[in-house]
């Protein structure tokens, strides 16, 4: 059994969190473990140590729980105090390859940020986390990963009674946006200094020496973020709580809350049950983006110029840069989803006309079969804007277009009607539909039915909850 921890967080940046324990698991039984993740890290253990070691049941050698303090702006309102009140930061492994990563567990009970909440996760909400992470993988989208799920042996309380469990998550590292919130709302410079050399040595050690370090680390923020995004609009992936306190300053996808693939294109999809006004729709993801930062960039301006007006200026120039670097990244997305070989000016007004044409009809099949018309067209009610839309995209995506996009485009996503019938069986004890639907999704481009096709027409509209 090796699992080494080390504990750079807490070394480095004492006052940005508290020691605090798990809970222990009356009766912790293996629902899930990633025997490929944990290769990947170095770890070796058999199920018996990861059902006791990552249900809190009993604390690996070397581990040093923290809960972790942040704040974040929460639909748009500042929450000064938030903290991991249900998570505990076991340490940090070095995988062989030199990367390290935060081994977090997550549904293990209540610490000193846990406000009302019972610091607790029930089974359906952490498997979800697994399906939808193990999918950004496959799809080489920078995303946190599930190592394990156990099933505490405790029941929850939520609309009803569930069966609690508690999720393994491994991240590059669970510094957020409203990490740097946190002190920065306090007037505690030195600790957002400090937070910042953290992540520069963690996140972009490129970054150690450069003249203006703060600013190039805002900046490679920008980068990595704009480019997340990016991904996830290829992808119809909706976050759903794209909170400044979700948004890891790795650039990995973090906290998959009440988050859903869009099935039928409608930019203005929303899935969440709480996200009343659609702030986090589909379409609004981007501009999120931007907000998101320029509340990263608010922590940093002390550091970026000892003249503040000269700062904000600073930071603004930076900012301004977002929108562009987004519609650059976009472009790419699609230039690679539309099959196009090489670079053309009209590319991202071929792939705007595309999602112009082709309202309602299947995000992800329309990418998958826009070279096999026999099959494409059974996606639409309405097929005379693709009529129109087709013969400029084939003269542009030339030879070996259909190779390109099988490449690119997944043949299965997380279908919501899936997920909910795995989840909904995993809560009743069955977990066959569980593991047949992650095999699916963990070979995204290989058609397998039924996991291929879009919900049936009885499933109606999609409401996700955030399973707090
Ligand atoms: P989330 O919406 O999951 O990103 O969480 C927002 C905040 O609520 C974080 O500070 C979480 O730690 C906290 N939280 C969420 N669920 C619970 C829970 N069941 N018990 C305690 N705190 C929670
Ligand atoms: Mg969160």
């Amino acid at each position: 059994m090796t699992l080494a921890f080390d504990h750079s967080y807490a070394r480095d940046l004492p006052g940005t969190y508290l020691r605090v324990a798990p809970d222990v698991a009356p009766a912790p039984r293996l629902l899930f473990l990633n025997r490929p993740l944990a290769a990947d890290l170095g770890v070796t253990l058999d199920d018996d140590h990861a059902r006791d070691w990552f249900s809190g049941a009993a604390l690996p050698p070397g581990a040093d729980p923290i809960a972790q303090a942040y704040a974040g702006h929460q639909f748009g309102g500042f929450s000064p105090q938030l903290g991991d009140g249900r998570a505990h930061l076991l340490g940090e492994v070095v995988a062989p390859d030199g990367r390290r990563f935060d081994i977090q567990l997550k549904g293990s009970g209540k610490t000193p940020f846990s406000r009302g909440g019972d610091g607790k996760a029930a089974v359906g909400p952490m498997l979800r986390e697994v399906v939808i992470s193990e999918f950004m993988a496959a799809m080489g989208v920078p995303t946190t990963r599930a190592l394990a799920v156990v099933a505490t042996g405790e029941e929850v309380w939520r609309e009803t009674k569930l069966p609690g469990a508690v999720l393994a998550r491994v991240a590059a590292s669970h510094l957020r946006v409203g990490t740097f919130q946190f002190f920065a709302a306090r007037g505690d410079q030195a600790r957002v200094k400090a937070l910042a050399d953290h992540a520069i040595a963690r996140h972009y050690p490129d970054l150690a020496g450069h003249d203006a370090p703060y600013l190039a680390f805002l900046d490679a923020a920008i980068e990595r973020q704009t480019a997340l995004i990016a991904d996830w609009m290829g992808l119809g992936f909706i976050h759903g709580v794209m909170n400044t306190d979700n948004m890891a300053i790795s650039g990995e996808t973090i906290d998959y809350g009440p988050c859903a693939f869009m099935e039928g294109y409608a930019p203005d999809t929303v899935f969440s049950s709480i996200d009343r006004q659609g702030r986090y729709a589909y379409q609004n993801q981007p501009l999120i983006l931007g907000w998101n930062l320029a509340r990263l960039a608010e922590t940093l301006i002390p550091l970026l110029d000892p003249d503040p007006d000269r700062a904000v200026e600073i930071a603004n120039d930076r900012l301004a840069t977002t929108a562009a670097r987004y519609r650059a990244d976009w472009t790419r997305v699609m230039r690679r989803k539309l099959g196009l070989p090489g670079e053309d000016p009209g590319d991202d007004r071929l792939a705007e006309d595309l999602l112009t044409a082709m309202q309602g009809a299947d995000w992800t099949l329309t990418f998958r079969r826009l070279a096999d018309a026999g099959r494409l067209r059974p996606l639409f009610t309405d097929f005379t804007a693709m009529e129109a839309w087709l013969p400029r995209w084939r003269a542009r995506a030339g030879d070996g277009a259909a190779r390109r996009l099988a490449a690119a485009n997944p043949a299965v996503i997380p279908r919501n009607h899936q997920v909910e019938a795995a989840l909904t069986a995993a809560t009743e004890g069955d977990m066959a539909p569980f593991h047949a639907l992650l095999a699916a999704i963990q070979a995204p481009f290989t058609e397998a039915e039924p996991y291929m096709l879009p919900a049936p027409s009885g499933f109606g509209r999609y409401v996700t909850f955030c399973g707090t």
